[in-house]
C-alpha cells in the first residue's frame, strides 16, 4: 500500500518518534484537523507537528518523572482541554566510572563558580523555541558506532554520586567527523568545564540537541546547518573515560534518551 507522506506544500512529512510514555521518553499525542492548537505540560510549551492526519503534541517526559498520570493542556479559540497521559515505568540502571583527574569529580570553588555560569549558558540554548511545525526521527546518528544504552543511569564517579547520565555516547575514535543529524541552528559553542568542547543545535519545535567532548568545533553560533554537515571532530575534552562522543536530546528543555529519536536505518 502507498502511504501518503505530502501536505500541500510538497515538503515530507519527517516520521514521529513512536509513543514510549516513560521516564526520558516521548509522548506522542494525535490532536485532530482544524487550527493549530498550543499545548502545555506543567509549565513547558509542547511541540505541535503537523502530521498526515492532523496535528500531533510531541513531549518530553522529565526522568524524574512518577510513573502515573500526566495531563496535557490543549488551547484553541474554541476552548481548553486536557488529555491524560498515563507514564508507566522504566527501570534505569547504575554505573560506576573511574575518572583520572580528580578535579572532575570534586571541582574547587573557581572551577565550580565556572560550571554554574556555563550552566547558565547550556541551560538558555536548551530553552531555544522557534515554532516550525515540523519535527521528527533523525535518520543518520551524529557519528557511526557503538551507541550506549545508558541515558538515565545513576552514576558514580570515583565512588561519588553524581546526576544520571543525560545522553547517549557513541564510541568513536578521537578526529572522527560529527554530522548534524537534522537541520538546524547552532546555539552555543564553547570549551565547558565538564563537557568539553561543545556544539548545541536547535532544530525548531523544541527540539534541541547536544554534541561533548570534541576535539575541535567546526561551526559557530548563527550558523545554520543540514543533515550531514560537520560540527566539529570527536575527542576526549571534559571529563571523560576516554575519546567518545556524548550526545544529548531535549525537547522543550527535557533531556530524552536519543535512542527514541533515531530511526531504524540510523546505526
Ligand atoms: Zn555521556
Amino acid at each position: 500500500m502507498l502511504a501518503c507522506v505530502l501536505v500541500a506544500s510538497g515538503t515530507a512529512l519527517a516520521a514521529l518518534p513512536a509513543h514510549q510514555p516513560v521516564p526520558g521518553g516521548v509522548a506522542v499525542v494525535p490532536l485532530g484537523m482544524g487550527e493549530r492548537p498550543t499545548v502545555t505540560l506543567g509549565d513547558r510549551s509542547v511541540a505541535v507537528v503537523r502530521t498526515g492526519s492532523g496535528w500531533a503534541a510531541v513531549a518530553g517526559i522529565p526522568l524524574d518523572t512518577e510513573p502515573g498520570d500526566l495531563s496535557l493542556t490543549v488551547r484553541t479559540a474554541a476552548g481548553e482541554r486536557n488529555i491524560t497521559i498515563t507514564i508507566g515505568e522504566r527501570k534505569y540502571r547504575e554505573q560506576y566510572l573511574t575518572i583520572k583527574e580528580q578535579r572532575y569529580v570534586t571541582p574547587d570553588e573557581e572551577e565550580l563558580a565556572r560550571y554554574r555560569r556555563e550552566r547558565a549558558e547550556m541551560d538558555a540554548a536548551r530553552a531555544s523555541w522557534r515554532e516550525t511545525g515540523v519535527l521528527g526521527l533523525f535518520t543518520v546518528a551524529p557519528v557511526p558506532g557503538r551507541q550506549s544504552d545508558s541515558f538515565g543511569s545513576r552514576r558514580f564517579f570515583n565512588g561519588q554520586p553524581r546526576n544520571p547520565h543525560s545522553g547517549m555516547d557513541i564510541a568513536a575514535p578521537t578526529g572522527t567527523p560529527v554530522q548534524a543529524p537534522a537541520a538546524g541552528r547552532v546555539v552555543a559553542t564553547g570549551g565547558y568545564f565538564f563537557n568539553g568542547n561543545t556544539v548545541m543545535l536547535d532544530h525548531g519545535e523544541g527540539l534541541v540537541t547536544l554534541y561533548c567532548h570534541l576535539s575541535r568545533i567546526d561551526v559557530a553560533v548563527g550558523d545554520t546547518v543540514v543533515v550531514g554537515d560537520t560540527l566539529g571532530l570527536v575527542g576526549a575534552t571534559g571529563r571523560v573515560t576516554g575519546a567518545h562522543l556524548h550526545w544529548s536530546v531535549y525537547l522543550s528543555g527535557v533531556a530524552i534518551d536519543p535512542a527514541y529519536m533515531l530511526a531504524d536505518n540510523s546505526q
